[in-house]
């Protein structure tokens, strides 16, 4: 089994940002020469003490956008940026990543918010981040997660999508894309996973995903797309699914 590797080691030389392991890190002149970084915050929840750093970096009249994957972006003179990542770092937030790793993690409120809710989604999305940031991977890898059917997330727009159902158990989908000319929804492939079976299974699907996109570079060919519904479409769904029930039948994960 390929084992997973992680990297949050770039520098910002001044001009751009750059990383040995290949992964995109959210720090980007814009078209109008401002600086974008977008800040991982799993979940989109920051402290007030985070937010008030945020805004003494862009200034009284600076700008603070959302993205949609629940991440606030910075908007700022190139010369503020070293500045600013230090700054970051004052109240443990990190810059997010954008490509070729688990991006900022999205979950809806869920349980102790909203009365829906059928579980945690927001303590997921911060224990997932903690096991996967950095991670890196063939391509970019969204990760969304509903407290309830109503799925507020739309998990499975998500690569990996997690809903919550009664009784501390989720079901998971696999394999959607939210965006790009082909935009597609996830399949299900399990239901009734423990809260505490949830990273033993996903870090079973990024090595999956790793080793046969891997096993698929010279087919998909150099710089090709291979996100994970591009693998899957090659290698087949079952390759995945044998791969969870593994994890879920080893008597540790139990
Ligand atoms: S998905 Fe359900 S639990 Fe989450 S915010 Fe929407 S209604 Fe509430």
């Amino acid at each position: 089994m390929t084992e997973l590797r992680r990297d949050d080691n770039f520098q910002w030389t001044g001009e751009e940002v750059e990383c040995a392991s290949g992964i995109h890190w959210a720090i980007a002149e814009q078209a109008n020469g401002i600086v974008a970084i977008i800040v991982n915050s799993p979940g989109g929840i920051l402290t007030g003490k985070q937010m008030r750093v945020l805004a003494e970096i862009v200034g009284e009249d600076g700008v603070i956008k959302n993205t949609r994957r629940m991440a606030p972006m910075l908007l700022i003179p190139k010369e503020k940026v070293g500045a600013a990542l230090e700054q970051l770092q004052t109240v443990g937030l990190r810059v997010a990543n954008l490509h070729k790793s688990v991006r900022n993690i999205a979950a809806c409120p869920g349980k102790g918010f909203s009365s829906n809710s059928r579980g945690d989604t927001l303590g997921l999305a911060q224990l997932l981040d903690e096991a996967f940031y950095g991670t890196i991977l063939p391509w970019d890898f969204k990760i969304g997660i509903s407290g309830c059917p109503r799925n507020c997330t739309g998990v499975q727009c998500n690569d990996l999508g997690l809903m919550a159902e009664p009784r501390g158990k989720y079901s998971l989908w696999i394999g959607g894309s939210e965006a790009g000319m082909s935009p597609k929804h996830g399949t299900l492939v399990q239901k009734g996973i423990r809260h505490e079976q949830i990273i033993p299974v996903v870090k079973r699907i990024l090595e999956t995903y790793t080793a046969e996109a891997e096993k698929l570079e010279g087919e998909l060919g150099e710089g090709a797309r291979a996100k994970l519904y591009h693998v899957l479409e090659k290698t087949g769904f079952e390759r995945f699914e044998q791969a969870i029930e593994e994890v879920l039948n080893n008597p540790v994960v139990k």
